[in-house]
Parts: structure tokens; sequence; C-alpha cells
């Protein structure tokens, strides 16, 4: 059975826990503890904003959120003998929420304060409340929808390398400059607020403060790649930039659907994962796995197999210009008609971008090659629906 090595108090913020995780990328951020590899253990995972959003109806908290506060991780985990250069195995073995707290959130951000993939559509905030019963969720927020989660962590990675975090910082910069005032904010430097870095203070505290990543952004290292699938009885394979490796995991999500187009994001949650790790000596080299990990899904998910799937193309919804092979936008449209379609039903468009964020929806990159249009489809399972949602 796994160890159960890491335990949180959901009351409390991260700093004040017996033993603080982190919420910033820096090779010199003490583990807190360590295990050999072969070895399986059990953590506890805060939601990724450290309490500030409540289970309640008004959006408020969510609109004035302290976004310099996430994400708060579980971790550093150091894996005895593995260097850089070696390949981390990680499996996740399991996954799932504490029974004081089987309920999570979806949100859109306001557009002055984080934005979201639709923030020129939807530039207010607004919230839903997910409420679980065993595998399955629904909403007061958004109603007529029933769907079972796929519980997986929105963000797990390894410790960068002083060099790697050196090279993100430099880039990141680099791409804010082009456009130092946009809001939302083409990316976010290192900031020294509302830091936590386990039980570090004084000086190495400062230092680590001003020069850590955000963990915003997925990144060579893993990080916040969303990624819905990846879910219990995945195995991923990390690229190692330290000794140790120092794995951090956290931003639980019940359900997401593909793009987590509300940035706030799936249905975000603490709970508890179960990991086991390994180490493939040399990996990185033999496998050529060197700058993203490598992941093979698990065999647990959703079984929904109808679907109505929306389109969308490289051309921009608001002023009509043709643009060339952009998916993003492709994706945009495809997201925009969906959202215009469920309203017909009678959602809002704040409740049906909701749903599209948090039900287990499918994106695709469908067609990338036909000039001047990209195509893009968001695929919504019909039977998450309490009614009939063909047109007839
Ligand atoms: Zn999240």
């Amino acid at each position: 059975m796994a160890q159960y090595k890491y335990r949180l108090d959901l009351s409390k913020p991260m700093e004040q826990q017996e033993q603080p995780g982190h919420n910033r990328w820096h090779p010199d951020i003490p583990a807190v503890f360590s295990v050999e590899p072969g070895t399986a253990f059990r953590m506890d995972c805060k939601e990724w904003t450290d309490g500030q959003i409540h289970n309640n109806d008004s959006a408020e908290d969510l609109r004035t959120v302290n976004l310099t506060r996430v994400h708060v991780l579980s971790g550093p985990v150091y894996v005895n003998g593995v260097e850089p250069g070696d390949l981390l195995v990680v499996d996740i073995l399991d996954v799932g929420a504490h029974q004081e707290s089987e309920w999570g959130f979806n949100g859109i951000f306001a557009k002055e304060n984080g934005g979201s993939f639709l923030t020129d559509e939807y530039p207010e905030a607004a919230k839903s409340i997910w409420d679980f019963e065993g595998i399955y969720t629904t909403s007061r927020h958004v109603p007529g929808v029933k769907f079972a989660g796929l519980i997986h962590p929105g963000l797990i990675g390894v410790a960068p390398s002083m060099e790697l975090l050196q090279k993100w910082n430099e880039r990141e910069q680099a791409l804010i400059d082009t456009d130092p005032h946009r809001v939302p904010a083409l990316a976010n430097p290192p900031s020294e607020e509302s830091v936590v870095l386990g039980h570090l203070k004084g000086a190495e505290f400062d230092r680590i403060a001003k020069e850590g990543a955000r963990t915003v952004p997925p990144r060579e290292n893993g990080g916040n790649c969303d990624i819905k699938n990846l879910s219990k009885g995945s195995r991923i394979f990390f690229p190692v930039f330290v000794d140790g490796a120092k794995l951090s995991v956290g931003d639980l999500h019940f359900s997401q659907g593909d793009g987590e187009i509300t940035f706030c994001g799936g249905i975000e949650m603490s709970g508890w994962i179960e990991l086991k790790v390994d180490v493939i000596k040399g990996g990185m080299e033999k496998y050529k796995i060197k700058e993203n990990p490598v992941f093979q899904p698990g065999p647990v998910e959703p079984n929904y197999n109808d679907f109505l799937v929306f389109q969308g193309i490289s051309v921009d919804d608001r002023t009509g210009k043709q643009h060339y092979l952009d998916a993003n936008l492709a994706y945009k449209k495809a997201c925009l008609n969906a959202i215009e379609y469920l309203k017909t039903l009678g959602y809002t468009g704040e409740q049906a971008f909701m749903l599209l964020s948090s039900a287990p929806v499918e994106g695709r990159i469908n067609g990338i090659v036909d000039i001047p249009n990209a195509c893009c489809t968001i695929a919504i399972p019909t039977q998450i629906f309490d009614q009939d949602i063909m047109p007839k």
C-alpha cells in the first residue's frame, strides 16, 4: 500500500501547513521528502488558488483572485539516485477527492485579472460550483448536465536546472517586451508577491523568490500541461534536469474539457494522489526525450461515444479577417460556434463556456495544411445532457 507521505490541512493556507509546498519553479527549493526508486506514496494537494475560491453563488472571489499565489504545489519529492540525463518514470496509481471536500469550481477569469481563451467575448468573471457524488458531478450553476469525471493533475513536473530556468525567464520576458502593457498579459515574469517555498526564509528565500519561474505555462519540465487524459493508470516519462528530479504535483481537476478554455480551468479541486516513481538511467539520450515529457494514458475514462461536433476555421470572429492556418483561432471559432448552439438549449453564454471547460469534451486539430484555413473541432458528448440536444 502506498505510504501517506504528505498531508495538508485544507482549511489553512499553504505557508501555514506543517510542511508547506511551493508555488514557483526553481532548482533550489528544498524537497519535502525523499524516496527510493520503485516506491509508491500518497500526497495531498490543495486546489490551485490555495483556498481563495468559495462554495457559494458569487463570482466576486474569482474576479479579485490573487493570481500571484498560484499554483500551490505539493513537493518537491527527491528521488534518490536520479540524476540529470535520466528519465523519471511516474505512475499515477490513483487520484481522488477528500470526503470533507467533495466539490470543485470552474470559473471565467475577468479580462483585467487573468482573462480566458474567449476573453474578448466573455470579459466578465463568472463561477460554477460542481458537486461530486462518487464518479459523477453536477452543478447548480449549470443545470441539466451530469457526467463522470476523469480526475487528473493539471500540473505535474520536475524542477528545472538553473540554466533551463534562466532560458525560460529570458524567452518569456522577450515575449512580454513585445507588448508590455497588454491586458491580459502575454506572460507572467517572476514575482516576489505571495511566494511560498517550503520552510525557506531569509536571503535564500529572497533569491529564489526573485528568480523562480511562475507555474502558469507548461514547459520542458512538464508543469501546467492541463491534459485531461493524464489520469489514473497513466505513466509519464520526465526528462531530469537536477539531482533527485524534484517532482511536484498539484492543480487537481475532477474533469476538464480539452483546452481548459475558461483558464479557471477544469473543475478545480483539492484531493489526494498516489504516485509511484522509478528511473531509466541515461534515458534522455537513449530515447531522445530531452525537452518535454512523454506519457502513456491510463485505461480508465468515461465511456461517452456519441458526440455533436462543432467546427471552426482560422477566421477572426470579430473582424472577419482571414488568418493563415491559425489553429488557435480555429479552435476559438469552434468553441464560439458550440456556445451559440448551446444557448439555443437555454444556457447563457457563460454557462455554455464553463460547460465546455468542465465536461469531457474532445478538442482536435483536424486539418492544419489546407491554406489558408486550419480546421479545429470541439466534440460535446450528447449523453451528459438530460435532454436531447440534436437539431431536429
Ligand atoms: Zn487547474
